[in-house]
């Protein structure tokens, strides 16, 4: 297993893709060669974070079977240090390396508005920074640590400028890449890129964001075709291919990271059309079980 921030080089196109932890389908993405995949974390689907489909147990399946890099998702709210330290135990001893620290959303409280329970009551990190911290004060360098990065700001930020405040402060705890919450216009994403670059310092007129909304040009498309499958599905890899051409192209982007919500074909079809998907390429590993493999076996069916 490689730490992936070495592999994030620039000038180099790639591709990544999140999954959620349900086996299998993994080693048809490794034929694409991805740069890495990443497994979400689902702390109330599995507390004891060891089953075979836990996120761990995925995470390592895809790395010591499949031979794809792997970033674990790792949320942090509500635990305490004592379970955290054992997640990444036990992630260190399956060869996991890169890490992706988070907080985790709130619960909601009786309005539905997140906060309902002290994000602190387990007396572990209440931020993703503190996890950051966390991971650093006892692992050292041993994890490549990734954070999260909001182009609209995250929802409960006071503004956008003080969300980027906060996301300098994981990167400076020790963050080495960021993955951003998704978006639907490239615009954004390029905004959002040079303000990172620029500082948040110059950022405090910008107004108040909240959460996601989806571009009305967009919705205009959406809504005569919304009971048509087919057309909805098309219409999503168009605007995706085009949003990765613009990225592409703009020359400040070099990767780009697809939540893929499990849907490998538009995914493939989009990899496909913007040149990244390379079956050409060989294989990154013999397709042998390795030493970790008793362990993670029943997390995927080889294909
Ligand atoms: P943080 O960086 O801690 O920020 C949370 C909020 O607190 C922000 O508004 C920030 O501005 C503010 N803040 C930060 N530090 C401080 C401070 N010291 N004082 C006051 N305010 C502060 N959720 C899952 O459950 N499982 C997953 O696998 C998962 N994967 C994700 C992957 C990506 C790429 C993204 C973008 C999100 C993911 N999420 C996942 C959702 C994520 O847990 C939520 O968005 C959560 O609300 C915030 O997590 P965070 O790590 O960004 O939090």
């Amino acid at each position: 297993a490689t730490r992936i921030r070495r592999r994030i080089e620039k000038g180099r196109r790639w591709f990544s893709c999140e999954f959620f932890p349900r086996a299998p389908r993994r080693p048809l993405f490794a034929r694409g060669r991805p740069l890495f995949c990443d497994v979400t974390w689902h702390p109330a689907g599995n507390p004891a974070g060891d089953s075979p489909t836990s996120s761990t147990s995925v995470a390592s399946a895809m790395l010591n079977y499949c031979g794809i890099d792997t970033v674990l998702h790792l949320t942090c709210v509500g635990q305490t240090e004592a379970r955290l330290v054992r997640v990444l135990d036990r992630a260190k001893s399956l060869g996991l390396k890169n890490i992706l620290a988070l907080r985790g959303d709130l619960p909601e409280d009786a309005d539905g508005n997140p906060g309902g329970a002290s994000a602190a009551a387990s007396g572990g990190p209440a931020f993703a920074s503190d996890l950051v911290r966390l991971i650093r004060r006892r692992y050292g360098s041993f994890f490549c640590i990734g954070v999260a990065g909001y182009p609209a700001g995250h929802p409960e930020a006071a503004s956008y400028a003080e969300d980027l405040r906060r996301l300098k402060e994981k990167v400076d705890a020790g963050g080495e890449f960021i993955i951003t919450q998704l978006f639907f216009e490239s615009a954004e994403f390029l905004r959002f890129v040079s303000d990172c670059r620029r500082g948040y310092q110059s950022l405090r007129h910008i107004v108040k964001l909240s959460k996601l909304t989806v571009p009305d040009s967009m919705l205009r498309v959406i809504e005569p075709i919304r009971d048509n499958d087919e057309a909805i599905r098309n219409y999503g890899i168009a605007q995706c291919t085009q949003m990765c051409q613009e990225l592409l192209q703009s020359g400040q982007v070099h990767g780009i990271h697809f939540y893929t919500l499990n849907r490998d074909a538009a995914t493939i079809r989009i990899l496909k059309n913007i040149g990244l998907w390379r079956e050409d390429l060989p294989r990154p590993l013999p397709w042998q079980p390795s030493a970790n493999y008793e362990r993670c076996a029943e997390a995927v069916r080889p294909v």
